[in-house]
């Protein structure tokens, strides 16, 4: 059995929806899909969970909602009028007094009203779809997590899946696909123990797509999505990159760290030792192998290339340093103490820099400095901005002699400064600091050295 995630843009309009109809008609073993809420359906669009996001935030501020509440409502009319749904079918007219509902239940907690919000984005495609498809004839359920157990914790926002949700959720799929053919479960969010609605963080969909696939034992779980897989390098970036036509699980980590989004990283850990096959497919090209995503794969050099800025190095220089013990826990824990977390620590003897997302460093950057300064007793310190951190990613470098000389070649002669160099123990990865002016000049000179 297949579990099928299918993205926002795959369900934002009635001719989308088609696709996925035919899609999961054409394949018996497509029995579980994940639906996400209507995305955008031509470049600036909006996707109906950042209208939500927008009603949430007029909430905080006092401000009316109405009117972000007929955007809503419209969306999901216009796809059900293409439709040509009978009324007992339509779920437009239901939406405000719902909406309404849920506010009034969760007034005085912002952040549970927050949830249950976003997730009805969810919620209301996943039962329109479910109609739809009933009305085209294939017997189908909505399989809602207010009723499966999808337990999940209560951090807002932040769910994390419940050990006993897999076995819950088994039983329910295998008892409903008795009389069903299909199941279609909303994407994003789940039920807490104390029966909160809790998303997971946004782009969560394809995280209940690896939690239902694990569940009951998928062999493939496909992600169906706009493009017709991974690309080995920002589009944006570099014209016509090569898709990537098979990857394991720690590359896929490794470049979405550095910036790669079609698929969210969180997905993969259901999934880490089940021996699952992900696959990124194109809604609108379903027939194209995609990119499959598999714990392994025969080795092969570098896959894939990504980067990402706004990062800062704290560069600390202190004669004898290697001598020192307990030099970078002091230091590790001043971090903790303000709460940023480190990315990388390119080291040498005398010196040590601590890469760290800009962000996370603005408010407090001068009291950091003073408490580094007072705490180690160091000989220098400074902070550098605006750097991009690129990665570049294969288990087969591992086995491959040289892969870092094509990487400083390619930078040297294209005149870029190399600011900091990383490999890590594993060896799939090596992490290149350069200035972030020079970031897109970089990509495409690695890109070049490695893909053409
Ligand atoms: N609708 C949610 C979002 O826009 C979740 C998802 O699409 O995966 O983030």
């Amino acid at each position: 059995m297949k579990v099928s995630k299918f993205g926002g843009s795959s369900v934002a309009s009635k001719s989308q929806i088609d696709k996925v109809f035919n899609i999961v008609s054409g394949d018996e073993s497509r029995k579980i899909i994940v639906v996400s809420a209507p995305g955008t359906r031509f470049t600036g669009d909006t996707k109906l969970t950042d209208y939500i996001v927008d009603i949430i935030e007029n909430i905080e501020k006092n401000l009316d909602i109405q009117e972000k509440i007929e955007k809503i409502i419209e969306r999901y009319r216009e796809i059900e009028s293409e439709m040509a749904l009978p009324n007992e079918l339509k779920i437009s007219h239901l939406i405000s007094e719902h909406i309404h509902q849920i506010i009034k239940k969760y007034q005085h907690q912002p952040h549970r009203l927050s949830d249950a919000l976003k997730s009805r984005g969810e919620y209301f495609n996943a039962i329109l779809i479910t109609n739809y498809f009933n009305q085209l004839g294939k017997k189908t359920y909505c399989l809602l997590p207010e009723e499966s157990k999808f337990y999940v914790t209560d951090e807002p926002s932040n769910a994390c899946v419940l050990d006993d949700t897999y076995s819950n959720l088994n039983l329910i799929i295998q008892q409903q696909l008795k009389s069903y053919d299909l199941i279609i479960c909303p994407g994003f969010y789940g039920i807490s123990k104390s029966g909160n609605i809790v998303t997971f963080s946004r782009g969560g969909s394809d995280i209940t797509g690896s939690i239902l696939a694990r569940s009951i034992h998928a062999n493939i779980y496909e992600n169906f999505t706009d493009v017709s897989g991974i690309y080995s390098v920002n589009p944006n970036i570099q014209e016509n990159p090569k898709i990537i036509d098979k990857m394991t699980y720690r590359e896929l980590r490794e470049l979405t760290y550095a910036g790669f989004n079609v698929f969210h990283d969180e997905a993969l850990l259901p999934l880490i030792h089940q021996n699952t096959q992900i696959q990124i497919k194109n809604t609108n090209a379903p027939d194209h192998n995609g990119t499959t995503i598999m714990m392994q794969k025969e080795k092969q050099g570098v896959v894939g290339i990504a980067s990402h800025a706004g990062f800062s190095s704290i560069n600390i220089k202190k004669f004898l340093m290697n001598r020192e013990i307990g030099f970078t826990r002091k230091l590790l824990s001043i971090l903790e103490t303000f709460e940023i977390s480190y990315e990388h620590i390119p080291s040498g003897i005398d010196n040590l820099s601590v890469i760290v997302n800009t962000k996370d460093l603005q408010r407090r950057k001068s009291e950091l400095i003073k408490a580094i300064h007072n705490t180690l007793n160091i000989d220098e310190i400074n902070i550098e901005e605006n750097i991009a951190i690129i990665m570049i990613v294969g288990e087969g470098m591992k086995t491959t002699i040289g892969t870092a000389n094509k990487a400083t070649s390619a930078l040297k002669n294209h005149h870029i400064n190399i600011k900091m160099i990383n490999q890590g123990s594993s060896e799939i990865s090596i992490m290149i600091g350069v200035s972030q002016q020079d970031e897109h000049k970089a990509v495409k000179a690695l890109y070049q050295a490695y893909f053409e």
